[in-house]
């Protein structure tokens, strides 16, 4: 997808209410966005849905809200302190400063892109006859780009894994990776930066003590393992869920929703017994999977992807790829999280944080499975994707957003034709009876044709028009968002229509 397209989905997410810059008037604070009158529906609508498949079909998850602040040891058990940083390089002719390694994997990525661009040639060329093996293995130019892949991902793991930052540095050099607003490969050394909000907290500089924004949920879900388990009679396995804002001081922060510094985080602790790790991170990664193609995206936007440098945390982990607009990134983590969380926590507080299993009478350190996904990324899959411009019958365009119904912000739209002739009044009345099961929104400003347009451009599933006939009838005309196709129903009926066609358990099943 072209720059021009990812544009086009940033205004029109203003255009229409969904995101705004976040202090616009006094021109924007970077990486930080606030949602509007309709974004905030389907944001909530997408917490919803996650929310009910965690802990409302899973007998066995239960769900939290831990506060943002928590006691500064907290970090330092988790090891955040120490080791959550992000490897930084600065260009010196434009003052650009980038993580030195996603510079890397974008560089990765324009060589996978211009293999991908080479074997599709041959397959438009040889048709069903092409070969994919053979030319991958044989052809100069394929075979080239393949070594240079395999290589450079050898020594990028290896450098990640031993936290060497100079040979972070020497890849970049080594493969002329410039700056792509300077051009140049003019670059300072790489250094590492903690990604961590410090405040503090307390009246009086002597009292006060420092304090640190979560920069991600999990935590809260630790500190609370003992009192959920012990209050909930919860046997492992068992998960807690929780959904809340994460803090991170984002060196590069430039795409959009992507990568923000303030952000909110859908987050499932799994706890196990040691030794089940293997199984556990294979059934959250289906189910995690299935989540999303439940949402009826279709599957090719989505890939495992596994990570080339584990977490200091992490004995397996994965992430959930997602295909946005720059590209295929992450969208979700699952990571075996060992005990590393739970003990360090036992050992920071001097407190047991012990399971007894009464199955078998063991005593042990419960180890954890984890699904984090990114809020705000998941509203930028579901918005990108569904961002539509349509040629119709005569020529003319539509731009339409084709959501997943259950998450559009409204579920319908009443419309009467004209205002007048009673026709405002009969439907203010339907609007007054639907409006307690659903979100709706009413509109009687301008001709019919805009007005469907503007629903299209919401993502409004379904526009209930009232003309004259209604009245005499007690009729009216629903049109469907993607088809356009219009039926008209008895009054009587809407109700039951939009129940059905938006009953959400069709879709979490
Ligand atoms: P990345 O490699 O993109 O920085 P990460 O591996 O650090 O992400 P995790 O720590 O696994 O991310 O966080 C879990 C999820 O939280 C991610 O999959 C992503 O969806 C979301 N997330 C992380 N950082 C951000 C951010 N700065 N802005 C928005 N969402 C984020």
């Amino acid at each position: 997808m072209s720059e021009e397209k990812f544009k086009k989905i940033i205004s029109h997410a203003k255009e229409y209410g969904f995101i705004f810059q976040s202090s616009d008037i006094y021109d924007g604070l970077s990486a930080v966005y606030d949602y509007g009158q309709n974004g905030v529906h389907l944001k909530n609508n997408i917490k919803d849905y996650w929310w009910k498949s965690m802990v409302q079909l899973n007998d066995n998850i239960v769900g939290i809200d831990s506060a943002i602040f928590s006691h500064p040891t907290t970090w330092k058990s988790s090891g955040h302190l120490d080791a959550f940083n992000d490897p930084l390089i600065d260009n010196k002719d434009s003052k650009k400063r980038y993580r030195a390694d996603n510079l890397i994997e974008d560089f990765i990525q324009k060589i996978e892109n211009k293999l991908i661009k080479e074997l599709n040639k041959q397959k438009k060329r040889f048709g069903v006859k092409f070969d994919e093996k053979t030319f991958l293995s044989t052809n100069e130019r394929a075979l080239k780009y393949t070594n240079q892949i395999d290589e450079l991902k050898s020594r990028f793991k290896k450098a990640l894994n031993n936290d060497n930052l100079s040979e972070l540095k020497n890849i970049i050099s080594d493969n002329n990776i410039i700056c792509p607003v300077s051009g140049s490969s003019n670059w300072t050394d790489v250094k590492q930066f903690n990604l961590m909000f410090k405040t503090q907290v307390g009246a009086s500089k002597e009292s006060s003590s420092d304090l640190y924004l979560r920069p991600e949920t999990a935590q809260g879900i630790f500190l609370n393992y003992l009192n959920v388990q012990k209050t909930g009679r919860m046997k492992i396995p068992f998960g807690i869920a929780q959904i809340g804002k994460a803090f991170r001081n984002e060196i590069v922060a430039r795409q959009f929703i992507f990568r923000m510094r303030e952000f909110e985080q859908m987050e499932m602790q799994f706890f196990i017994k040691p030794g089940e790790q293997k199984k556990w991170y294979e059934y959250w990664k289906e189910n995690r999977m299935k989540w999303h193609l439940s949402l009826g995206i279709k599957g090719d936007n989505y890939k495992f992807h596994d990570h080339e440098k584990l977490a200091h945390y992490a004995d397996a982990a994965c992430d959930i790829e997602f295909n946005f607009p720059f590209g295929f990134k992450e969208l979700e983590g699952i990571h075996s999280r060992t005990n590393f969380d739970l003990s360090n926590h036992e050992k920071f507080s001097s407190k047991q944080i012990k399971y007894f299993d009464p199955l078998d009478q063991s005593k042990y350190t419960p180890y954890v499975v984890e699904t984090s996904i990114g809020l705000d990324r998941m509203f930028l899959a579901i918005f990108s994707n569904s961002l539509i411009t349509e040629k119709l019958d005569g020529g003319s365009e539509r731009i339409v957003l084709k959501i997943p119904k259950i998450l559009a912000p409204n579920k319908c739209a009443i419309l009467p034709l004209v205002k007048k002739d009673g026709l405002s009044e009969y439907a203010n009345n339907i609007k007054d009876k639907l409006k307690i099961k659903f979100k709706l929104t009413y509109d009687e400003k301008d001709a019919i044709g805009r007005r469907y347009r503007r629903q299209d451009a919401l993502g409004t599933p379904y526009c209930i028009t009232i003309d004259h006939q209604s009245i005499e009838d007690n009729t009216v005309t629903v049109r469907e968002r993607d088809s356009m196709k219009q039926e008209r129903i008895k009054v009587d009926l809407i109700e039951e229509f939009l129940v059905k066609s938006l009953d959400i358990s069709n879709w979490l099943q």
